[in-house]
């Protein structure tokens, strides 16, 4: 079955989100295999960001990102990865849609990087290779 790479970001775990945030991905039908709270260090981040390297908002998010607690996690079931792309909404949470993470949870705060809750995988490929980082030999 199919596997994608849950991330809840530094600001929804200091904003207490964490619970609300994995019950809609669990009453979503989704089985969640691991989850780990941890704070992620610049070399984990760049792997995870490689994509990303030299736009402009790349090193505010790594910045961000190791701010301070992330809760990693893998969840299964058939076409999770796009159906974990509709439950969180669009990367900006001021256009996402009410009923997504990001719509009814997420706002913008005015800084460099759009503080977004979430991220999840968007292919088979980036989901195996970002499950690999963070947890290894899963
Ligand atoms: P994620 O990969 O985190 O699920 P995404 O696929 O919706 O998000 P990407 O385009 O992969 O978005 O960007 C990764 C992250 O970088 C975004 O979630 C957001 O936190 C930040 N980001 C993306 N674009 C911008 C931007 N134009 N300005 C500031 N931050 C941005």
């Amino acid at each position: 079955t199919e596997r994608t790479l849950i991330l809840i970001k530094p600001d929804g775990v200091r904003r207490g989100l964490v619970g609300e945030i994995l019950r809609r991905v669990e009453a979503k039908g989704y089985t969640l295999t691991s989850v780990e709270l941890r704070t992620a260090d610049d070399d984990l981040l760049a792997a995870h960001y490689a994509e990303h390297e030299g736009k402009p908002f790349y090193a505010p998010l790594v910045e961000f990102m190791g701010s301070g607690p992330v809760l990693a996690a893998i969840a299964e079931g058939n076409r999770v990865i796009e159906g974990f792309r509709a439950l969180a909404g669009a990367t900006d949470p001021t256009a996402a849609l009410p009923g997504t993470v990001r719509g009814d949870l997420g706002r913008d705060w005015g800084l460099k990087v759009q503080q977004n809750l979430v991220h999840g995988s968007d292919s088979v490929e980036s989901a195996e290779r970002e499950i690999g980082l963070w947890f290894p030999g899963r």
